[in-house]
């Protein structure tokens, strides 16, 4: 039996990259949706926010000199083009999706409407997140926790390229230590960079855990619902 009923997953935009670093790998969506498929043939209810930085990241372009909110802009419009390559790919799967934007885009998409969101939910449709929160200086991972506390999810899973938080960067430190529990405090604290801070305390506030784990590994998104050992768990 899944331990959670109701999941926002949050994949960042690198995660449909895959080894080239930037674009989307359509095999490697085929997959993200192969794995999510079974999670909805479990009964799992999963609203997926997809982020964008395999296309554009805000900060990259303020950096180089372009106005802040016009680059974050555009960031928030190339997660919208990753939620379509998503929902492709699960529909091709015969698997139900609706795709909601935060920016209005009605020919693409449907916009961001809560209670029908969660309607979609329990009719077992995945529910995919476009545009962020709307706003810019924001985050997708923001997105995540405040897209899991309107539509009351019992869990974020934030699929990552590591197999959890670590005390250091395990790519560059061989003796760096996995967390298997990790308090928000501590988070904060300690300067992990899971989350950016605003992500941190909004699913702080609301007390919505976070489950770490490593997407590159099959299977992973289903043992982080059973409940598994599969990373790091967020909460308290
Ligand atoms: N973004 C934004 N507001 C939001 C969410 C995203 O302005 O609510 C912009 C921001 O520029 C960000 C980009 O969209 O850099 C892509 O999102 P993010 O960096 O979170 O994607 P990820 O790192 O998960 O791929």
């Amino acid at each position: 039996m899944p331990k959670y009923k109701r999941v926002i997953l949050k994949l960042s935009g690198e995660a449909l990259a895959g080894n080239r670093g930037y674009g989307i790998d359509p095999d490697v969506v085929k997959s993200i949706a192969c794995q999510i498929k079974e999670l909805v043939q479990m009964g799992v209810q999963l609203a997926v926010v997809v982020g964008g930085g395999n296309i554009w990241r805000g900060v990259a372009g303020s950096a180089k000199g372009m106005d802040r909110a016009t680059a974050d802009y555009m960031g928030m419009l190339a997660t919208v083009i990753n939620t379509l390559a998503l929902q492709d790919a699960l529909e091709k799967l015969e698997v139900q999706t609706r795709v909601q934007t935060a920016i209005e885009m009605k020919e693409v998409a449907e916009p961001y409407i809560r209670r029908r969101a969660i309607r979609h939910l329990e009719k077992g449709r995945v529910v995919i997140f476009g545009g962020g929160t709307g706003n810019p200086y924001f985050s997708t991972d923001t997105t995540a926790a405040l897209r899991a506390a309107e539509i009351e999810a019992e869990v974020i899973l934030m699929a990552k390229q590591v197999d959890g938080v670590y005390d250091s960067d395990p790519l560059k430190n061989p003796c760096a230590c996995r967390f298997e529990r990790l308090s928000y405090i501590e988070l904060l604290n300690r300067g992990l960079a899971v989350m950016d801070a605003t992500a941190t305390s909004l699913c702080m506030d609301n007390r919505i855990p976070l489950v770490v784990f490593n997407l590159n590994r099959e299977g992973n998104i289903k043992r982080a619902v059973m409940g598994e050992n599969v990373g790091t768990y967020v909460g308290g």
